[in-house]
C-alpha cells in the first residue's frame, strides 16, 4: 500500500535528481497525473502522490531529454529536450487502461533490487508477484523503497509447499500429502521447483485448516502485506485417494492448447479447495485477497466458482503462441486460451482477473527473440475489453538486452498509451538519431518468426528447425552495423552479442539434431556464452540447466528436442505437425 507523503517527497527530490523545472499540484477529481505549461511554467497535476511520481518522470522521459528504459542506467540525451509552449496541455491526463501492471520475481531479491524497483516507477508499474521463499529474504529497508513508490507485493507463486512443507509434515502428517498409487508421496519439500508435481490431498479438512491457520499467522507476521496466495505447486500429481478421486474423472483429460492432453482435468479439485479456503480466511481477515492461478490442466474455471470480491485469478497461458495475438481467432492455441479468460472475466463478483504472462517468450526459451511490440498494445486493449484486471510478466534483469524492449512496451501499453507515439519515443530514446535503423533492425528479426506462417511456440526447437544459418547471418550484420554507427553504446553492443549467439545456437542445434554434436563443443558454446556475465544478454544458470538435457542426449545417443522429459517432448513432435503448418493472416 502506498505511504502518500514519503511518495510525494520522493516526487520532489526526483525533481531535483533530473534537474526539473515543474510545480506540483495536487487535484483530486483527474484520472491520473496532467502535464501543463501554465505562463511559463511546468505544472505536474496529480489527484495523489503515487501519480504525481509518475508525472515527475514521465515529464523528465517526455520532454527533457532523460531516458529510464534500463534498470538503473538512466540516459540522458540533450537532442531529445523539448522546447515548451507558454500555455496548454503538454500532456492530458487518462485513466490507466489496466489497473494492475506488473512484474514477477523470478529469482532472489539481491543488491540490484533497488534499480528493478526504481524502474518499474519510472515506468508506473505498481504490482510485483514474489515467491514467498523469496519474500523471507526481501529487507525492511527493501520494502520501504517499494512501498514509497506505490509498488503493492503479493507474497505467493507456486507454494502449496511452502504452506504445508514436508520438513515439518512429512512425517506427523504424511496423509496431507497426495496418495499416488496408493501410497502417500514423500514431499522432497521443493527442491526442485519446475514442474515439481507433488500436490496435497487437498480434500483433506484438517489440511485445509492447517492451510488456513498457517496462512493466519503469516498475515500477522507480515502486516505489510495485502495479498497472499494459494498455489499448487509446479506440474501435476494430484492426490488420488477415494476422497479427492470424487472431483475429477481420470477418463477427462485436459487439452492440448494448455500442454495438459496427457493428464486428467484438476479444475474442478482445485476449485473446491480455493472456494473454501477463501471464506474461512475472509471470515478472520477479510481485508487480504487470496489469489490462485489458472495454468495447465485448471486453466478453466468450474462450472460454480464466482470470483468473490477476496478473490483474484493469475492465468498463466503458458505455451502460447508468441506468432499470434492471445485474441487470434485464426491461433488454434491463443484462441482456447482467450476463450478461458473470457470465461474467467464473465464469473467476476468483485474479484480480479489478472494475467501472467511470459513476455520473455518461457524460462528455457534462453533469451531467443521473442518481438512482441505491436501484439502488446493490441492485446492490452483487448484485455481492458473483455475486462481482465492487470497485467505482469515473468523478467529477470541479466537478459534486459534480449527482452528490455518487450518489458517497456508492456508498461506503456498496459497504461493505454497510443501505440505509434509509444513506440516512436522508446526507439527514439533507445537509438537516438538512429531510430529508423533500431526499427530496421527489429523488423528484421520479427520477420524471422512471422515468415514462419505458422504458430511459433517459445522453445528452441520451434525456432531452429524452421530457420537457416544464412537468416542469422543477415542479423548479425545488421546488429553490427547498428553497433559500428555508435560504437561507444554498451546495449548495441550487447546486440552484437546476442546475436551472434543466434548464430552459435543455430550451428550447435543443428549438429545436436544430426547427434554429430560432441560435449567438448557442447562445453566451448556453454564457455562461450559464459564468458558475457557482465552483460546483460543471458540468464546463465538457466543455459547450464537446460543444456544438461543435451549432454545427456550425447552420451546415451538419444534423439534430443528440448529437456528431455518425454510427455513435453511428444507435444513438441505433435506440434511440429500440427499448429507449426496453420496459416497466420
Ligand atoms: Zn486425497
Ligand atoms: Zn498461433
Amino acid at each position: 500500500m502506498m505511504q502518500t507523503e514519503p511518495t510525494r517527497l520522493l516526487a520532489e527530490r526526483e525533481l531535483e535528481r533530473y534537474d526539473l523545472q515543474a510545480e506540483l499540484h495536487l487535484e483530486s477529481g483527474l484520472p491520473s497525473f496532467e502535464l501543463r505549461r501554465v505562463a511559463g511554467k511546468t505544472v505536474i497535476a496529480a489527484p495523489d502522490a503515487q501519480e504525481m511520481l509518475y508525472g515527475v518522470y514521465d515529464f523528465a522521459e517526455r520532454f527533457c531529454g532523460w531516458s529510464f528504459f534500463e534498470p538503473g542506467r538512466d540516459a540522458f540525451d540533450a537532442a531529445r529536450v523539448k522546447s515548451l509552449p507558454e500555455n496548454g496541455v503538454l500532456y492530458p491526463a487518462r485513466k490507466p487502461l489496466l489497473k494492475r501492471r506488473g512484474l514477477i520475481q523470478q529469482c532472489p531479491f539481491d543488491d540490484e533490487t533497488p534499480v528493478i524497483f526504481d524502474w518499474m516507477a519510472k515506468n508506473k508499474l505498481n504490482y510485483l508477484l514474489a515467491q514467498m521463499k523469496f519474500y523471507d529474504d526481501l529487507s525492511p529497508a527493501y520494502k520501504q523503497l517499494a512501498r514509497e513508490r506505490g509498488i503493492t507485493i503479493e507474497s505467493g507463486h507456486h507454494n502449496f509447499n511452502y504452506w504445508i512443507p514436508g520438513r515439518k509434515y512429512n512425517a506427523s502428517h504424511p496423509e496431507f500429502f497426495a496418495e499416488i498409487n496408493g501410497k502417500r508421496i514423500e514431499s522432497s519439500d521443493g527442491k526442485d521447483t519446475l514442474f515439481l508435481s507433488e500436490q496435497l490431498c487437498t480434500t483433506n479438512p484438517a489440511l485445509r485448516a492447517e492451510i488456513v491457520a498457517n496462512m493466519v499467522r503469516y498475515c500477522e507476521e507480515h502486516p505489510e502485506l495485502h495479498t497472499i496466495s494459494l498455489i499448487p505447486n509446479d506440474g501435476f500429481g494430484w492426490c488420488e485417494c477415494s476422497e479427492c478421486s470424487k472431483f475429477y474423472d481420470k477418463e477427462h483429460k485436459g487439452e492440448f492448447y494448455s500442454l495438459s492432453e496427457h493428464v486428467y482435468k484438476a479444475n474442478a479439485i482445485y476449485h473446491d479447495m480455493v472456494r473454501e479456503v477463501a471464506a474461512r480466511l475472509q471470515k478472520v481477515r477479510p481485508d487480504i485477497q487470496l489469489t490462485f492461478t489458472a495454468y495447465v490442466n485448471y486453466c478453466s474455471p468450474s462450472p460454480d466458482l464466482r470470483l468473490t470480491p477476496n478473490l483474484a485469478v493469475h492465468f498463466a497461458p503458458y505455451w502460447r503462441c508468441i506468432n499470434h495475438t492471445i485474441d487470434a481467432p485464426e491461433c488454434p492455441v491463443n484462441s482456447h486460451y482467450a476463450e478461458d479468460i473470457r470465461n474467467w472475466c464473465r464469473i467476476k463478483a468483485g474479484g480480479e482477473v489478472n494475467i501472467y504472462e511470459y513476455y520473455m517468450g518461457v524460462h528455457f526459451y534462453l533469451s531467443l527473440p521473442m518481438i512482441h511490440f505491436h501484439e502488446m498494445f493490441h492485446e492490452m486493449e483487448w484485455y481492458a475489453r473483455v475486462g481482465v484486471d492487470g497485467i505482469m510478466t515473468q523478467f529477470l534483469l541479466c537478459h534486459w538486452t534480449a527482452y528490455g524492449m518487450n518489458y517497456a512496451l508492456m508498461a506503456r501499453a498496459a497504461r493505454g498509451e497510443e501505440r505509434e507515439a509509444a513506440l516512436e519515443t522508446l526507439f527514439s530514446e533507445r537509438f537516438g538519431a538512429d531510430a529508423e535503423e533500431g526499427k530496421a533492425f527489429y523488423r528484421q528479426l520479427k520477420k524471422l518468426m512471422t515468415d514462419f506462417n505458422g504458430c511459433h511456440i517459445p522453445y528452441p526447437y520451434s525456432l531452429f528447425s524452421r530457420t537457416t544459418a544464412e537468416q542469422y547471418q543477415a542479423i548479425h550484420a545488421s546488429a553490427k552495423a547498428l553497433a559500428t554507427r555508435k560504437p561507444e553504446d554498451r546495449f548495441r553492443r550487447e546486440l552484437v552479442i546476442w546475436t551472434e549467439y543466434f548464430i552459435r545456437f543455430k550451428k550447435l542445434f543443428d549438429e545436436a539434431r544430426a547427434q554429430t554434436l560432441t560435449e567438448t563443443e557442447l562445453d566451448a558454446f556453454l564457455d562461450w556464452i559464459h564468458s558475457f556475465r557482465d552483460m546483460r544478454v543471458f540468464a546463465h544458470s538457466r543455459f547450464d540447466r537446460y543444456f544438461s538435457a543435451l549432454r545427456q542426449s550425447i552420451r546415451q545417443g538419444t534423439e534430443w528436442f528440448h529437456f528431455n522429459i518425454d510427455w513435453e517432448d511428444e507435444y513438441i513432435r505433435r506440434q511440429e505437425k500440427t499448429i507449426y503448418h496453420s496459416k497466420r493472416k
